[in-house]
């Protein structure tokens, strides 16, 4: 259910929670019950990053904070990286 602002004369705007076919034009202040108008505003959209931007933080923060492997991979010393027969046909260096 989406959150709908009001706003009390004297203790300020307040959020209330109800169905979108349920909304009222007043509610009862929280605080004080007084009758408090419904204000409208603007959506509340949020502004995620992009993902280029979420890269670029990525890689400032590996240049600067290199992450420490203690160890190699389990899988390393198998030779097996894929379980695909098909890649086995592929040519070799
Ligand atoms: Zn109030």
């Amino acid at each position: 259910m989406p959150y709908y602002q009001f706003t009390c004369r004297s203790c300020g705007s307040f959020d209330c929670n109800y169905a979108m076919a349920d909304v009222p034009l007043e509610s009862a202040c929280p605080h004080c019950a007084n009758t408090s108008a419904r204000s409208f505003g603007g959506a509340g959209l949020v502004k995620t990053r992009s993902a280029a931007t979420r890269l670029i933080d990525q890689t400032k923060r590996t240049a600067s904070e290199p992450a420490v492997v203690g160890a190699p991979p389990s899988n390393t010393g198998s030779r097996a990286f894929t379980r695909n027969p098909l890649h086995r046909k592929l040519p070799r260096p």
